[in-house]
């Protein structure tokens, strides 16, 4: 079966407030015994006793799901970067304009080049509209699927579908507006 995942990004934590909110957070969690305090071997941080508080739930879930998925643990991920749903897909995802909803139809490369901006450091890397002529940053168009950027997000593998009550307490902890990208490995 696919290793399943939801990525919680916050999209405005500035690159130097990154590695103080991580340990925030981890504590928050462990302090709920949603996580382990201290991370595995592997780098991740395993479930608590109390993992599932955080998820709606469980609906439509199999009873013949016996082989258990490789991954069940939160992987924090601190720096900047960009995170899609579906990390076997190499190719770009659909930029919709900001202002107009346009499509961005990319023959130049102009999108990759934008992000590539944004990697290296610059908030502000944007990308025009062909279509109404402005300019917005690349961060902020929007995306047909599932696509965010930041500097630190925290990736729930295989965790139940997490609940609105849970991603709203992650909200005022952070501080920060958060994106969500559901994909799978
Ligand atoms: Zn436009």
């Amino acid at each position: 079966m696919a290793d399943l995942f939801q990525t919680v990004i916050d999209t405005q934590v500035r690159p130097d407030q990154a590695d103080h909110l991580a340990r925030h957070v981890v504590e928050f969690l462990a302090g709920k015994g949603v996580i382990a305090a201290s991370p595995s071997e592997e780098g991740g941080y395993p479930r608590g006793p109390r993992a599932l508080e955080i998820s709606d739930p469980a609906v439509g879930r199999t009873a013949h799901e016996t082989i258990p998925p490789v991954y069940s643990h939160l992987q924090v991920i601190i720096g900047r970067a960009i995170h899609s749903g579906d990390m076997s897909d190499p190719r770009s995802p659909r930029a919709i304009c900001p202002k107009c909803a346009a499509v961005f139809d990319d023959p130049d490369e102009e999108w990759p080049a934008a992000v590539q901006g944004w990697l290296a450091g610059d908030d502000d890397s944007s990308l025009g509209c062909p279509g109404c002529g402005a300019a917005a940053p690349v961060t902020a168009w929007g995306y047909d699927s599932g696509t965010g950027f930041g500097n630190l997000a925290f990736r729930f593998w295989n965790w139940p579908p997490l609940s609105r009550a849970f991603l709203e307490e992650l909200r005022k902890e952070l501080g920060h507006p958060l994106a969500v990208v559901r994909g799978k490995l």
